[in-house]
């Protein structure tokens, strides 16, 4: 059934209800974000500092931190500088080439992965075998790609609900 294959495994209103403390105590200790409309709006360069404190939240704890784009450019690169970690660009979500290449670079076991979209962050973790929190869009402008797939995107989402799998937003 595909539809297992677009359906999260945890689902939260934003990033920062993902905690620290939950992600030990679920043995969680990598995690790969998105970085459009996941850590910060598209149309904005620099990741706020709410997100910032997170990520040093998250560091302190022991939990290794890792960004995927399927976007590229200096932008991409200014975030990785801002941030200080370790990124994936030009990903090409949902494919399974980096999902490969960020195993290895993290040493394989248990990778938590985190996205704004069904269809390339959520669809390229559960091809690729990793759990996945899905988090509402921080909305910032979209290429017109995303734009197109998010039509089908909602097609998905209600799929996943009238058959009762979409997990319940929660904070973790
Ligand atoms: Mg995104």
């Amino acid at each position: 059934m595909i539809l297992k294959y677009v359906c999260p495994d945890y689902r939260v209103k934003s990033l920062f209800d993902i905690s620290a403390k939950w992600l030990k105590r679920n043995g969680y200790t990598k995690i790969v974000v998105d970085i459009d409309n996941t850590l910060l709006p598209r149309d904005k360069n620099l990741v706020g500092p709410r997100a910032m404190t997170w990520i040093r939240q998250l560091h302190q704890m022991g939990i290794n931190v890792a960004l995927i784009s399927n976007n590229g450019g200096d932008r991409i690169k200014g975030i990785t500088r801002q941030t200080g970690l370790g990124t994936i660009m030009r990903a090409a979500k949902p494919l399974p080439m980096a999902y490969k290449q960020i195993t290895k670079a993290m040493g394989g076991g248990k990778i938590l992965f985190v996205g704004d979209q069904l269809l390339t962050d959520v669809l390229g973790a559960k091809v690729a075998g990793h759990p996945v929190v899905f988090v509402e869009s921080l909305g910032g402008k979209e290429h017109f790609i995303t734009r197109c797939t998010r039509k089908l995107e909602k097609f998905f989402l209600g799929r996943l609900q009238s058959n009762n799998m979409m997990p319940k937003e929660r904070v973790l």
